[in-house]
């Protein structure tokens, strides 16, 4: 055993302090939220990760979404081994993009032509840029608590990192930038429209979470994904749907085909993508009854199956406004990268009416026994639950009314929320290092893995109850 691995997670958290930013390269590892020292990941496999310690946990993170399949799945990573043998980046396009266009169009029927990156940041980042270029218009509208990644405008009143931090925005963002975002409650329905009337003309877009999930799960209240189509379509702005998160997650079309009722058949639905006719009009076909379709989606997690990839797709219309056709400009090294193409196609491929099965019931079973332990314990919390996806949020006012919005997401009692993390990690359980994080589980998560957790949180359900708040 080398000497590292017997090193302790706080021995390695003090020597990546030195020489990385708070140890981490992403915020939300660091675990300024619960407190305490991040695992050093040292593998992982199925619904479990190991740390250099030689702890092993189930794992409720998934990597934040990618790992549908489970960490390290075999098939995965078979492909990925043996594109690594032929090459691993050119600069050059390869059959592999067209078949994970395509592999994305089957199941999103609204997006004819999809363009790669490798970030959700940059899926976001182009398709605002695209949305400007597209209408000529400058403003954008975000929700408060919805997060769309790191770029300048899309970080006020951010949910995910940001909003563990409780952080405005971001220092470093200038006020011209900020001034280009209006930022509104979510599940609003008249802000928005208000918003609109007062400038809808000016608006380039809306950008929205398809079910925001990154200040806790808070799933649209009805009617207000369609609220924003239609306000959208009147005045002439874009409808931005971000499924960077719930894509290929929540279901094979994501949380807009949940809401939709569109659930897609592979391949059986797939027409001769070579003939363009059959193509398009597949494309018609599958978009008729629809209760709403977005101008462009935004994908990323899953459709990389763990290696850096991200996408945005839309009508032909639309993404044609991209460079090289286009005088939207927008490029990337790495973007299309055969390793994270190959890591895609295959998750996709697997990913059938199977996985999405599993997922959703593990998440309904561990959702539930959530529940029942509250209310056993007399813990005040309310569960929110989208497809696959589900996040905790303690406190009485959840409780009592529910959490529609980031001011009822920032009511919860996050102090217990820490008392319950540690102590389901004191039982080698992994959850989110914050309250307004979703869980994810995988198809991985088998019997055994869901017995586990289910048996850790009376203890930790304890653990809450017994909380203080000591910031009082
Ligand atoms: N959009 C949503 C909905 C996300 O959840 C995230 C990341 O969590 C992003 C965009 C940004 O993606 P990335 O972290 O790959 O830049």
């Amino acid at each position: 055993m080398s000497k590292q691995a017997n090193q302790s997670d706080k021995e390695l958290f003090a020597q990546a302090r030195e020489m990385i930013p708070g140890g981490v390269n992403s915020p939300v590892r660091a675990y300024g939220s619960v407190g305490g020292t991040p695992h050093f990941i040292k593998e992982a496999f199925g619904p479990y990760v190991r740390d250099e310690e030689g702890n092993t946990f189930v794992d409720l993170v998934c990597s934040w979404g990618p790992a549908l399949l489970g960490h390290s799945c075999p098939q995965v990573v078979q492909a990925v081994q043996d594109c690594a043998v032929k090459g691993l980046s050119f600069g050059a396009p390869t059959v592999a993009e067209t078949k994970l266009a395509q592999a994305i169009t089957a199941r999103m029927p609204s997006c004819e032509q999809v363009r790669m990156v490798s970030t959700g940041t940059e899926a976001t980042m182009t398709a605002i840029r695209l949305a400007r270029g597209v209408t000529g218009r400058d403003l954008i509208v975000k929700f408060a608590g919805c997060y769309h990644g790191h770029s300048d405008g899309l970080l006020a009143a951010a949910g995910s990192g940001v909003a563990t931090q409780g952080l405005p925005g971001s220092a470093g963002v200038t006020a011209a930038v900020a001034s280009e975002t209006i930022v509104l409650p979510y599940n609003d329905f008249d802000a928005l429209t208000k918003t609109f009337k007062l400038k809808g003309e000016q608006i380039a877009a809306v950008i929205c979470e398809s079910c925001p999930a990154n200040m806790g799960v808070v799933p649209p209240l009805p009617g207000f994904n369609q609220h924003i189509r239609a306000l959208t379509r009147k005045y002439g702005a874009l409808m931005i749907t971000d499924e960077v998160l719930t894509g290929f997650r929540v279901g094979p079309s994501g949380y807009w085909g949940l809401q939709n009722d569109y659930w897609v058949d592979l391949p059986a639905k797939l027409p001769d993508f070579s003939d363009e006719d059959a193509r398009a009009a597949w494309h018609a076909q599958q978009l008729k009854n629809l209760d709403f379709v977005p101008d462009i989606f935004t994908f990323g997690k899953v459709i990389g199956g763990g290696m850096p990839l991200a996408a945005l797709g839309g009508s032909r219309e639309i993404m044609e406004h991209l460079s090289p056709v286009g005088p939207v400009y927008q490029a990337g090294t790495l973007s299309g990268n055969p390793l994270a193409t190959a890591a895609g196609l295959k998750t996709l491929e697997l990913a059938d009416h199977s996985v999405y099965a599993r997922t959703a019931a593990v998440a309904e079973v561990i959702s539930r026994a959530i529940e029942q332990e509250s209310e056993q314990a007399e813990v005040a919390l309310k569960v929110n639950r989208a497809g696959s996806l589900f996040s905790v949020f303690f406190g009485q006012q959840p409780a009592e009314h529910g959490v529609h919005n980031f001011e009822q997401a920032n009511a919860q009692e996050t102090f217990r929320y820490r008392a319950f993390f540690h102590a389901m990690e004191e039982q080698n359980i992994a959850l989110p290092p914050s309250g307004f994080e979703a869980w994810f589980v995988s198809a991985a998560h088998d019997d055994r893995a869901v017995g586990r957790i289910l048996s850790a949180l009376p203890s930790a359900m304890e653990a809450a109850r017994e909380a203080e708040d000591e910031d009082r």
